[in-house]
């Protein structure tokens, strides 16, 4: 048997590929519902996800999990919305809309010649050249690697902060540029989308095909022991396993190794608030809505 510990989206997806080559396992999950970070909430007909979290169509391990189709997609629009507090501003995608993207006032047209030139590069190169341009840039951030190409302060504040540190969990840019590349491919080469069922409904897509006698919710493991392989549940329990795959966010993981507890992640809160996105959306009232706009509130919070 190999046990499998967490049934995220990392989980779940190790859990369906044993499934396909009929190798036996057995899902240990904490929490009474599958799913991990990508967690929804109802609440008077809302679909309330918790935190903001879309799925690209560029990221081709989803239709090889799920069928995409069932989950019926709600697309966001190309491009975003930013508001500073007084006025709401366009920024249209350069590639879907160039004609948009030139008169509107997002930034400056110097940047917007950067990102255009810094995004054909990005177009132009093969997933091999880009595997290794990213990572050669393993040890620059961000913020260094857009500094270096001239992108201006009003760039970092209208659009790299609250876009990329919303997508980086990581307002300070300080995540490495070869990260910042790969999603920046993604987003010019895929269009985001949501579940209509919100995002939830991604895991459980992949819960769904699994046997529900594999997947054991409500059952924390509490240990790891080797020779034999087991783990410990946390109702004192013990099980034999040939293998143990742990499938765990990074705390977790150090609890559960015993290792000391990672640096808290870093955050988008603080001084600039995080990426606010068009997230409660009654989809049942709205049937007619073919794409979202994304939304970013710029403001400083005090
Ligand atoms: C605010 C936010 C926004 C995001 N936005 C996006 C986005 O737009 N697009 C995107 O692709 N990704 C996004 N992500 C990242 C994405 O949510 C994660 O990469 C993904 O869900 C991680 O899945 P995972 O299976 O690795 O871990 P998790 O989802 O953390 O799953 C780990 C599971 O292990 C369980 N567990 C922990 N300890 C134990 C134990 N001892 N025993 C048994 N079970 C245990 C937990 O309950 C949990 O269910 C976002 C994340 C956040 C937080």
């Amino acid at each position: 048997m190999i046990a499998i510990v967490g049934g995220g989206l990392a989980g779940l997806a190790c859990a369906l590929e044993l499934h396909r080559v009929g190798r036996e396992f057995v899902l240990f999950e904490a929490a009474p519902v599958l799913g991990g970070r990508q967690r929804t909430s109802h609440k008077d007909g809302f679909i309330l996800d918790h935190g903001f979290q879309v799925v690209l169509s560029s990221y081709d391990a989803v239709a090889s999990v799920c069928d995409m189709a069932s989950l019926q997609p709600r697309w966001f629009e190309s491009g975003a919305l930013l508001h500073d507090g007084r006025r709401l501003t366009h920024l249209a995608s350069p590639f879907e809309n160039p004609v948009a993207a030139l008169i509107s006032q997002a930034f400056s047209i110097p940047d917007k010649l950067r990102l255009a030139r810094l995004g054909a590069e990005l177009l132009l190169t093969t997933t091999e050249k880009l595997t290794a341009r990213c990572a050669a840039l393993e040890d620059v951030s961000t913020r260094v690697f857009l500094k270096q190409r001239g992108f201006s302060e009003s760039f970092f504040s209208r659009f790299a902060q609250p876009f990329f540190g919303g997508v980086l969990l990581d307002n300070d840019l300080s995540t490495s540029a070869g990260l910042f590349l790969y999603y920046l491919k993604k987003f010019l080469v895929g269009r985001a989308w949501i579940p209509a069922g919100g995002i939830q409904s991604l895991p459980e897509a992949l819960g769904s095909q699994l046997p529900s006698t594999a997947l054991l919710l409500n059952t924390r493991v509490a240990g790891i022991f080797h020779d034999p392989h087991g783990l410990v549940l946390e109702n004192g329990d013990t099980l034999r396993a040939d293998k143990i795959i742990l499938a765990l966010d990074e705390p977790s993981l150090c609890q559960l190794l015993r290792l000391p507890a990672p640096p808290p992640a870093r955050g988008v809160s603080g001084e600039r608030s995080p990426p606010c996105a068009p997230l409660c959306s009654n989809h049942k009232h709205r049937p007619r809505v073919r794409a979202i706009r994304l939304a970013f509130d710029l403001r400083h919070r005090p």
